[in-house]
């Protein structure tokens, strides 16, 4: 049993094929995926998200603005998701938030307002919160620390130093990898995944992109994360089976779920 915790797939890369993909990913024993709607909060994209969401088992979601997007954040955007939060039980997390100053697709300081109000919509709606950070590390850390109280959340795709692994997992975070730890160059990132505590791992495959080797450069999809709990697996010295039980444990707790039923 595997689960995919962070995957995109409502999106048009999937658009001619997506059943298909997603029993692929049943087949392959992928019993749960978080798909994450991403994009222009008021273009229709989270009500997309969470009607995938609810049109099939095993699917959930989480809904939020991407750092990306965080200057099309307002208050109607604020209401919407606070609107579709209160009409599904599929919404398990408010996500993914956070900083990414490697494109700066917004401004850096609305990206950080837009950050810590999220943070904290996301306490008061008491949803685990998903973390997308890139080359924003001391922010990212800062932020958590101040304005997380207790809040659980996923690192998601990381690939950031050991430190901010380290300090996200005292803060309670869960650490998530992707097909980018597979990576041949990747032996920094393995080195960090192996230090991280059996109960704080989770997988995903951050699809379309990054899929795992041996499928480095073909589109990717929830299937693939098998790949990754292989990789985890070995620096671990788990068999994969054990991976996916672990990996798909973690999920169930930090989401107060029961999968596979
Ligand atoms: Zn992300
Ligand atoms: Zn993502």
């Amino acid at each position: 049993m595997f689960v995919d915790s962070h995957a995109h797939i409502d999106g048009e890369e999937f658009d001619r094929d997506r059943d298909a993909v997603i029993q692929r990913a049943r087949d392959a024993g992928v019993s749960a995926i978080l798909n994450i709607g991403t994009g222009d909060p008021h273009s229709g994209v989270l009500e997309r998200a969470l009607e995938l969401a609810e049109s099939h088992e095993g699917m959930y979601t989480a809904i939020g603005t991407h750092p990306h997007d965080a200057r099309l954040f307002d208050d109607a955007a604020e209401k919407l998701i606070l609107n579709l939060i209160t009409q599904s039980s599929r919404i398990i997390a408010w996500g993914e938030i956070g900083l990414d100053f490697h494109y700066d697709n917004s401004p850096r300081e609305v990206q950080i307002k837009v950050f810590r109000r999220q943070l904290q919509l996301a306490r008061e709606a008491n949803l685990p919160v998903v973390i997308h950070t890139r080359e924003a590390e001391v922010e990212t850390a800062e932020i958590l620390k101040s304005d997380s109280h207790g809040l659980p959340g996923i690192m998601h795709c990381f690939s950031s130093s050991g430190r901010l692994a380290q300090q996200a997992i005292d803060l309670g975070f869960y650490i998530s990898f992707s097909g980018i730890v597979t990576f041949k160059k990747a032996e920094e990132l393995r080195t960090i995944a192996k230090q991280v505590p059996l109960n704080r791992l989770l997988i995903e495959t951050d699809c379309p992109f990054l899929a795992p080797v041996p499928f480095r450069g073909k589109r990717n999809e929830p299937a693939y994360v098998v790949e990754v709990a292989r990789c985890l697996a070995e620096l671990h010295e788990k068999t994969v089976e054990e991976m996916g039980q672990i990996t798909s444990e973690n999920f169930a707790n930090i989401f107060n779920l029961k999968l596979g039923e």
